[in-house]
């Protein structure tokens, strides 16, 4: 997506030789109409699969999940990062999920109430490194008997491990901006998405 690769070399600070901060816009200050422009890509993407919920993790997804969600007239769930101690242990779906910018892993955590095995879930996250925060949720999809039905990814780090790793297991995923290389703390995007 054009608006989302000017907006990342513009404003976007690299760290690190691997981490892109995108605070100005994505995930501190929210430019709510570029959200509502990527949200309406995954509309677009999306629409044809019969889509019943959209699922993603605090804090970064809600955002953008919440503009999906709208579009698609269906709920959005995000998984919290700790559980509420008004929920029991056995009214929750979990999974542990490693964060690669804070180096900590969490347990994540969705109320059985909001998934069921009836649910086509499409997941959205603002990224996709090592794709462990999507594994984690596709695997709480999993175990409430649900169906991931697709992946919906504003930044994709592609020089890191989670699109192969989605790749592999056969998992529709549309990322709006795909990143080849931040090496010398310059972004580079895919050759391919150049050639769009
Ligand atoms: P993964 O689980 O795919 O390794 O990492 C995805 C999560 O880590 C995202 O939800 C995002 O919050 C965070 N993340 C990973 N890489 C970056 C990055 O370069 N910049 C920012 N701002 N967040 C990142």
């Amino acid at each position: 997506m054009e608006l989302l690769r000017e907006m990342v070399i513009t404003d976007g600070k690299v760290y690190d030789n691997n981490v892109l901060k995108v605070d100005s816009f994505l995930n501190h200050q929210i430019d709510a109409g570029l959200m509502m422009k990527m949200a309406e890509s995954f509309y677009e993407y999306f629409k044809k699969e019969k889509i019943t919920k959209i699922l993603t993790i605090e804090a970064s997804g809600i955002a953008p999940a919440i503009m999906v969600a709208n579009l698609f007239k269906v709920p959005m769930v995000f998984a919290k990062k700790s559980k509420p101690s008004t929920l029991k242990n056995n009214d929750v779906y979990t999974a542990e999920v490693h964060s690669y910018t804070k180096n900590i892993t969490n347990t994540i955590v969705v109320s059985e109430k909001f998934i069921n095995k009836d649910d086509k879930v499409l997941i959205v996250d603002d990224f996709l490194a090592n794709g462990q925060a999507t594994l984690g949720l596709m695997e709480i999809v999993e175990k409430a008997g649900a169906k991931t039905v697709g992946v919906g990814i504003l930044v994709e780090k592609s020089f890191q491990d989670g699109r192969k790793l989605l790749d592999e297991r056969n998992v529709n995923v549309c990322s709006l901006c795909r990143i080849a290389s931040l090496e010398n703390n310059e972004v580079k995007f895919n050759i391919s998405d150049d050639e769009k």
